[in-house]
């Protein structure tokens, strides 16, 4: 089998950089990003701020008190929505096959290129490209697969770039800690720390039969990333997966308030979905098919989120503006493409406590009692036809046409 060349590329500190472009005066400072609300959260701080013990994904209230200093900034997600976008045109117009795996995030497939220019050189001119022409870091990592690539680029930071020769996976994972292991996070790494596991050598020791033990199916996966081994793919990012749902009326209608309670459900349903697969989407489509079969789409793209309060709204404009013929309506259909992994924290910059409060609730709620207990009023109308045409043989209206 043919060496694969895979590149990780991962700007660095990435919102902290997207605002020390617009203000200069935050270089070399400790600067703590995300909602500024009791209930807030770190969404990123700067390598000055991580020197307190600051790391992101921490409470806000917390981080503030280890660095009383710190300057405190609200997100705006459209602003780095829109530089990773930069960043994300620049890589398509130069290589063959990449995917982006969240807002800051790309693997990079070189195989093939290597003979005609060097990977590791062509690598080192798209991350000097993508600084010179956005004025962010980035750093990168290169190896023979997505794991040891990922591995590398978070030894390299910040601002730095790592190559990890064929053959030589293993004696570089070794002497590195086993929670640098993309899927070993905290309660793992634990249970890791428990059996006396610290260092990723020793897991490379262990026979794989054990970690199977101790750790069932994720145990093996451990074990192979361990060992540097790791054969999945660059997926392409046009075919990154998008969510949709649709509805064909039994009977054609030109009720609007009845079309927009489904649109609703369906906006609010797609929209934890999102949140439930840690997705963020940048484009909403809303399709509508008349009775004469005309069929009519129209979509738009919008700083990535997976928050109620921006997508329904979002999905009503688009329908009213794509509902102009007056005729009767046979079916309409949502989608969120452009979807990204990403933390819901990005959406809540503006948000106020009641707001993160509800979004945790409905979502504990639905977690545990189903998709569709707890909705918006306005959306009930979806919801009553279901459960009163239980008998025609259809699946329930909001689950029916949904893909992947
Ligand atoms: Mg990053």
């Amino acid at each position: 089998m043919e060496a694969r060349s895979i590149v990780h590329m991962d700007l660095d500190t990435f919102f902290v950089s997207c605002e020390r472009l617009l203000d200069s005066r935050l270089n070399d400072k400790p600067i703590l990003i995300g909602g500024l609300s009791d209930r807030g959260v770190v969404a990123s701080c700067s390598y000055e701020a991580r020197e307190f013990g600051i790391h992101s994904a921490m409470p806000m209230k917390l981080a503030r008190q280890l660095c009383p200093e710190a300057i405190v900034i609200k997100g705006n997600s459209g602003n780095y929505t829109a530089k990773s976008k930069e960043v994300t045109e620049i890589i398509e117009e130069r290589v063959p096959l990449y995917e982006k795996t969240s807002i800051d995030e790309f693997y990079i497939d070189l195989s093939g290129t290597d003979r005609f220019f060097g990977s590791f050189k062509m690598a080192t001119e798209l991350r000097k490209k993508i600084m010179k022409e956005t004025g962010l870091p980035i750093s990168f990592g290169l190896s023979v697969n997505k794991t040891v690539s990922k591995i590398a680029t978070g030894e390299a930071k910040p601002n730095n770039q790592m190559k990890v020769d064929r053959g030589l996976e293993k004696p570089f994972l070794a002497p590195l800690d086993v929670s640098k292991i993309p899927m070993v996070g905290e309660q793992t790494s634990l249970a890791l720390r428990d059996l006396g596991v610290r260092k990723i050598k020793t897991v490379q020791d262990m026979p794989l039969k054990m970690m199977e033990k101790a750790f069932g199916k994720n145990g093996i996966t451990i074990w192979k990333k361990a060992n540097g081994i790791d054969n999945s793919p660059v997926v392409p990012y046009t075919e990154r997966k998008s969510i949709s749902t649709e509805r064909t009326f039994d009977q054609d209608t030109i009720d609007v308030i009845k079309l927009k309670g489904i649109l609703l459900a369906m906006a609010e349903n797609l929209a934890f979905q999102l949140r439930r697969g840690e997705k963020l989407t940048a484009c909403v489509t809303v399709k509508v098919r008349y009775t004469d079969f005309s069929t009519y789409t129209l979509q738009a793209h919008i700083p990535y989120t997976a928050a109620d309060h921006v997508l329904i709204p979002k999905v009503l404009e688009l329908f009213d503006k794509l509902y102009s013929k007056r005729l009767l309506v046979r079916l309409v259909g949502v989608r969120f493409s452009h979807l990204v992994n990403g933390g819901h924290q990005i959406d809540l910059f503006d948000d106020t406590e009641e707001r993160i409060n509800l979004y945790q609730a409905m979502d504990t709620i639905r977690d545990r009692f189903g998709d569709r207990v707890i909705m918006c009023a306005a959306g009930m109308e979806a919801k009553t036809i279901s459960r009163f045409n239980p008998f025609t043989g259809e699946p329930p209206p909001l689950l029916a046409n949904r893909r992947r």
